[in-house]
């Protein structure tokens, strides 16, 4: 990517909130990088350099503001970047997929070879997969370390480092500090949750955001009072899934959302805090979002697409919310959730006012094999019933190919729509990668394994 330098240089000047995230400064004179928006005096072009990524800052010997804090620029969003697979790699990297996984694992998630990821990363971001993987590490431990109480023991495992040795090693050739130094303005976390803060370009229609969860919440799984939404998470790290939940407050005055976690997601907050990015549609650029609604966005600007946390719960979501009314389908999901759903430890009072906090939604290995009819019944007519029936036990058997379409964050209605072709005719070209009794409905042109 190329980046002008006397572009970068007036963003940087005037704090311009469009460019927070899209490239950052590093300063010769003090060795810090900064993001466009940091407060402190804009320092003299002469010893300004631009760079795309931390990463690629870091590589050239700059050391994270501690102002500012560069971990908590939002990302970018997916349309806006012509990179759009080093993009892809980069947006799974930040939420933990090399957790469990090496580069070759992330190359063939994204459908190129090792050496094309290489190249396209150099390209993008000015630095190799590793360093990249390294910084998003470090930025995560400097996050953890300023925002929660954790162990430093703790911090080491969550930020991905193998032993608290090499993390203080990294730390101190990196940065030249200490976990301790580093802590030493940490606020007092409470003992059963973690609190962050996740940066956007603003303006951000939050109202609007809300209004379009709360309608939708399902009781048991999602809590929606008093501005504030909050929700159940299921995320499988390494063979072994972490259930917890989340709170999303809005802190308009810092231009953040404040995301509360439940203690036992901690060994999964990369992904957490990547899939209320993707919910939120935290990466959006609202300028150019606006510009393209014209009007429709005078009154309500920095509207976002809101996202999903699962592919497989936003598929089920969207046949279900296609074929019957919003109101009934809250009700159906809540049925589902109650018989189908992994239970919470406890029931967690997230947000308190509203019913409790008690399964997250019905993971693709406890899906009902089949799904009776009279489960959707009397919140829909027969036909109707039958019709979504009919798409949802087609679900399991098709979501290697939807959950490719519905990890992009993207719209409900494009997600519904690449749904109804999928489940269209029957094909007569059982798919190889599916067994079992609806394997003859997945035709092959649709299963991601077979294109690939
Ligand atoms: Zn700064």
């Amino acid at each position: 990517m190329e980046l002008d330098p006397d572009t970068c240089y007036k963003a940087v000047a005037s704090h311009d909130r469009r460019f927070d995230g899209r490239f950052f400064v590093g300063v010769s004179s003090t060795g810090i990088y900064c993001r466009p928006v940091c407060a402190v005096r804009t320092p003299k072009r002469e010893n300004c350099t631009f760079y795309e990524s931390a990463a690629a800052a870091e590589k050239h010997g700059f050391r994270p503001c501690l102002r500012c804090r560069p971990e908590l620029a939002p990302g970018h969003g997916l349309a806006d970047i012509s990179g759009r697979l080093a993009q892809a790699a980069a947006t799974l990297i930040d939420e933990g997929f090399m957790a469990d996984a090496g580069v070759a694992a992330l190359a063939g998630r994204i459908g190129v070879t090792e050496r094309h990821l290489h190249r396209l990363f150099t390209a993008q971001f000015g630095v190799s997969v590793l360093e990249y993987v390294q910084t998003q590490r470090l930025l995560l431990a400097k996050r953890l370390l300023t925002d929660t109480a954790l162990p430093v023991t703790e911090v080491a495992l969550a930020a991905g480092f193998g032993s608290v040795r090499r993390f203080n090693d990294v730390l101190r050739t990196r940065y030249g500090l200490t976990p301790m130094t580093m802590r030493k303005r940490a606020s007092e976390g409470i003992a059963d949750r973690l609190v962050f803060e996740l940066g956007y370009r603003p303006p951000l229609a939050w109202d609007a955001l809300l209004g379009f969860l709360a309608v939708r919440a399902v009781d048991g799984i999602e809590q929606v009072r008093d501005g504030a939404y909050a929700r159940t998470l299921a995320v499988e790290s390494g063979g072994t899934v972490h259930r917890g939940w989340v709170r999303l407050d809005h802190v308009p005055g810092r231009l953040v959302l404040r995301v509360t976690l439940s203690a036992s997601l901690a060994r999964v907050i990369p992904q957490s805090l990547g899939k209320v990015r993707r919910l939120c549609d935290l990466g959006c650029r609202p300028d150019i979002v606006d510009r393209h609604l014209g009007d429709l966005a005078t009154d309500v600007p920095g509207m976002r697409l809101p996202g999903s946390v699962d592919g497989f719960e936003i598929a089920v979501r969207a046949v279900i919310g296609q074929v019957i009314s919003v109101v009934q389908a809250r009700r159906v999901l809540a049925r589902l959730a109650q018989a189908a759903g992994d239970g919470l430890e406890a029931p967690a009072m997230a947000i308190v006012g509203c019913a409790p906090l008690q399964y997250c939604f019905p993971s693709l290995p406890r899906w009902p094999r089949c799904l009776p009819t009279p489960w959707l019944q009397p919140a829909c007519r027969q036909a109707r019933s039958a019709r979504c029936a009919r798409f949802l036990n087609a679900l399991p058997a098709a979501s290697c190919r939807w959950s490719r379409i519905c990890r992009l964050n993207r719209p409900w209605r494009r997600c519904a729509r690449s749904m109804a072709s999928a489940t269209g005719p029957r094909s007569t070209w059982p798919c190889a990668h599916w067994a079992g009794p609806m394997r003859s409905r997945v035709p092959t042109t649709h299963c991601v394994r077979c294109l690939a």
